[in-house]
């Protein structure tokens, strides 16, 4: 599998090494290899939340190496809630629109009434600027609106797993944090598998995962049809004794989440160039962060930097 997997993922950066900012679909062809479905899988849907067809090399292709992920037991929410326990956070209040033409102010009107603070940092996703839930008055530059709609959200979900902590022996995985691989079947163009994080922190959750077309579809039909599906794939794998140690099942809908609508962005094939303008801020008061404006895009990592990055600049125009 790791063969097939370096041969498609040097053929991207090949065509991104070149400039080529065309989908992944048109540099990889389709390759006999009995694993390729699996590894259209795991760098598309599984990484960028794309099939290959939505991929655009040159974006793919600027994801830093050094990028890497580490688990917390008690969840990424426990983690930022301690990390900045102190720091005072209104919850619960939705931003409608955002006035900027005041020299010296900004007017935010939210459910629960107006703020208005000198500068104004947005971080919210795009699925959520390029559905324009949020009004800007002036609007936004034409640059900053195709951004948004072409550096586009994918679909990535989790159908997570509790199992009886036996099964882990049965099925002789003693450490934590395995990635599974299996040969997914089939030729299409959003491969129809998944990818198995198994065990994390020896909980004895598993994470299932989807993404690109087939995760929208999936999520389309249903918290039911994600879990059925990821059952018979289990048993496909594992046989029948997933009955014996399933005890649960739980499916994320990101593409209908209506604060997120979606999952997370990569651009368009041919629109990579569009980046630049997601962070660019407005008149030095309204400033943008959150994981598409960041190097590491698609991670905690990267959009916790690029917040620091934008509220940099903030003080740097407070002139303190
Ligand atoms: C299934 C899944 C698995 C992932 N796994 C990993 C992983 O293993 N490692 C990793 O590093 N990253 C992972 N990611 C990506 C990571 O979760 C995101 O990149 C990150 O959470 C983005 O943070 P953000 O602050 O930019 O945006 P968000 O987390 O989307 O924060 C934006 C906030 O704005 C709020 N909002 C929306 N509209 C409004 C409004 N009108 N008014 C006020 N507030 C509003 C939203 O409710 C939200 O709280 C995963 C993502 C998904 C979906």
């Amino acid at each position: 599998m790791w063969k097939e997997y370096n041969k498609v993922s040097n053929l991207i950066s090949a065509a991104a090494l070149k400039g080529l900012d065309v989908s992944a679909s048109s540099v990889v062809g389709k390759s006999r290899s009995e694993w390729f479905e699996t590894v259209h899988q795991l760098i598309g849907p599984y990484d960028m939340a794309k099939d290959f067809k939505d991929l655009s090399c040159v974006d793919f292709n600027t994801y830093p190496s050094w990028s890497l992920d580490w688990f917390c037991k008690q969840g990424y929410g426990a983690l930022v809630k301690h990390r900045w326990r102190g720091l005072p956070v209104q919850l619960n209040t939705i931003v409608k629109e955002i006035h900027y033409t005041s020299q010296d102010k900004v007017e935010i009107e939210t459910s629960k009434g107006k703020l208005n603070p000198r500068k104004c940092i947005v971080t919210v996703s795009n699925g959520i600027l390029a559905s324009e839930n949020i009004k800007f008055f002036p609007k936004l530059s034409e640059e900053k609106v195709e951004a948004f709609n072409k550096i586009k959200m994918g679909i990535y979900n989790h159908v997570a797993g509790l199992f009886e902590e036996k099964f882990f022996r049965e099925i002789g995985m003693e450490e934590m944090d395995m990635y599974l691989y299996y040969k997914i079947s089939g030729s299409n163009i959003s491969p129809r598998g998944m990818g198995c994080l198994m065990n994390i922190s020896d909980s004895n959750l598993c994470y299932f995962d989807y993404g690109g077309d087939f995760a929208k579809e999936l999520e389309n039909e249903g918290e039911a049809v994600q879990k059925s599906f990821t059952i018979e794939q289990l048993k496909s794998i594992f046989g029948s004794k997933i009955d014996k140690y399933l005890l649960k099942l739980h499916a994320t809908q990101w593409g209908k989440n209506k604060f997120t609508l979606g999952s997370y962005a990569s651009a368009d094939p041919g629109f990579a160039h569009l980046r630049k303008y997601l962070k660019m801020p407005v008149e030095d008061k309204i400033f943008f962060a959150g994981e598409a404006t960041a190097f590491e895009y698609a991670s905690v990592s990267g959009a916790h930097r690029s917040g620091v990055r934008a509220a940099d600049k903030v003080i740097k125009t407070l002139n303190f």
